[in-house]
């Protein structure tokens, strides 16, 4: 075990799985004087932070610019009886994970999907054989040890750069670069949800993960936001403009409002806080800002497609299309054989993801239709109907989740959650450096800034 897991371990046991342990360990502490906090976000970060703090006997309250709560956790009940996530759909790595304890301490029903259970199909719509599934590893493993020879390398280049050898041989093979177009947008471009010529190859992947398998909610994973917001002042549709720190009591300016605390957690996304929609008076530090400005925030869509029934392989979980225009349709996950849902979820993300968000829903849905006619055939149904995301232009979130550019570097993520003065406190996923860009980086770093409240 490095130092770094080392670190990372202790600081889990030390928080242990509950807000409660936290809620115990400070209760002589907080005994002695409650405080009024207010947190800024009502996503799962100020959610964690929150019921830890008033479990410890705090004065707490929440204000949330959405007419929900929930964040970047958005569980849509349009369809009825199809709860189907827009944000956040599943606990990555159930071992260890401190959102499987919460599931857990509400017996929230979870299915589990398989990365085994995929297909892929070519751009013509034929399925790989298994000769060609050996060369797509083949170029995968080249895309790799490239990227891990660049990570030994003096300086830092993106992705794209790292590899870009590899893109000059398969230029004049179609079928190839296709391959490894597929390869970029699917392994790399989808999960960190920001395009290879931004992601840092020093850093990309300097996040850790937890074993296990991916499950989600069949509920939803709004189970866990209400969960945590039950019984906390939350104040809905209060848009922050204005945090005036640096006096002996803080004031939060709303539109309308001014809410004064002794503390303030911040649980704004990155992309939030980057596109300057809240201003700090006197203005962040230097160091704070800089974060702020290197690190990357990363694009992620969803198009979820209900038809009457399913013309797709029913046993499959993924269905993998190599596209003939980079980062196209790439991803589809079926919710046939796991909720018995005639749904398919096609995923866009990076610079594809961005671009679709300015199409109109019809032209989104005639896209990924053309893709599925592609691989099905023609006479497939047209959709009964359909549910899209564009989390870049969501003046709340402006992004996905953040990952790590070409010139930021992990500690900047600690100079993003460094409190000021103890007054001004800060959590949310990009300010875990361990496990940035999901659920459970969101949660831990909400009871992180708690933690560090009840320490001083
Ligand atoms: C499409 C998509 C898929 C994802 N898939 C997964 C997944 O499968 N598994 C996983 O673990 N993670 C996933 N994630 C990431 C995960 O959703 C986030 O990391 C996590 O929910 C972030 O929580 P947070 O509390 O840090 O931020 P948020 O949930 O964004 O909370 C911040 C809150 O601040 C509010 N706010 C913003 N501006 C203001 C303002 N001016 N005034 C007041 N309030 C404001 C926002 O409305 C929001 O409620 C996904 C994210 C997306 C978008």
């Amino acid at each position: 075990m490095n130092k770094r897991t080392f670190l990372q371990l202790l600081t889990l046991m030390f928080l242990g799985s509950h807000t409660k342990v936290i809620a115990s360990q400070q209760e002589s502490k907080t005994r002695k004087k409650s405080e009024r906090i207010v947190i800024v976000g009502a996503g799962l970060a100020g959610l964690a932070a929150a019921k830890a703090l008033q479990q410890a006997g705090h004065q707490v309250l929440v204000l949330e610019a959405r007419e929900r709560t929930g964040g970047r956790i958005w569980t849509s009940n349009q369809w009825l009886g199809m709860p189907l996530d827009l944000g956040a759909t599943w606990i990555h790595g159930v071992d260890g994970n401190p959102i499987t304890d919460l599931a857990d301490e509400i017996s929230a029903r979870r299915l589990i999907t398989s990365d085994q259970k995929s297909v892929i199909y070519h751009a013509d719509g034929r399925v790989f054989s298994q000769v060609e599934e050996k060369q797509l590893r083949k170029i995968r493993k080249q895309v790799f040890d490239l990227v891990r020879k660049a990570q030994d390398a003096e300086t830092d280049v993106s992705i794209q750069q790292a590899i870009a050898q590899l893109v000059q041989e398969a230029a004049q093979d179609t079928h190839r670069l296709n391959l490894l177009n597929f390869i970029l947008s699917s392994d790399l471009e989808h999960e960190y949800a920001a395009s290879v010529r931004d992601l840092s190859s020093y850093w990309y992947d300097s996040d850790q993960a937890f074993a296990g398998e991916d499950v989600f909610f069949t509920q939803g994973f709004k189970v866990i936001t209400e969960y945590l917001a039950q019984g906390i002042e939350i104040h809905l549709a209060q848009v922050v403009k204005e945090i005036h720190w640096q006096q002996a009591q803080i004031q939060v300016h709303t539109l309308d409002q001014v809410w004064r605390a002794d503390r303030v957690i911040v649980t704004l996304p990155l992309g939030v806080l980057q596109h300057q929609d809240v201003h700090f008076v006197p203005e962040l530090p230097r160091e704070k800002r800089q974060a702020i400005a290197q690190l990357g925030m990363g694009v992620l869509n969803k198009c979820y497609l209900r038809f009457a029934h399913a013309f797709w392989p029913q046993a499959v979980d993924w269905l993998e299309y190599v596209s003939n225009s980079p980062g196209e349709w790439n991803d589809w996950i079926s919710l046939q054989r796991t909720a018995q849902l005639p749904v398919l979820l096609g995923f866009n993300a990076a610079d594809q993801g961005r671009a679709m968000e300015a199409w109109s829903d019809k032209q989104i849905v005639a896209s990924a239709m053309q893709r599925l006619r592609t691989i099905f055939g023609a006479s497939i149904p047209e959709p009964i109907d359909y549910q899209i995301t564009r989390w870049a232009s969501d003046p709340f979130a402006r992004g996905a989740y953040s990952y790590n550019a070409l010139g930021s570097r992990p500690k900047m993520r600690d100079s993003l959650a460094k409190p000021l003065q103890n007054q001004l406190f800060f959590a949310g996923e990009a300010t875990s450096k361990t496990y940035f860009g999901t659920t459970h980086g969101a949660y831990l770093s909400g009871l992180q800034a708690a933690q560090k409240i009840l320490m001083t």
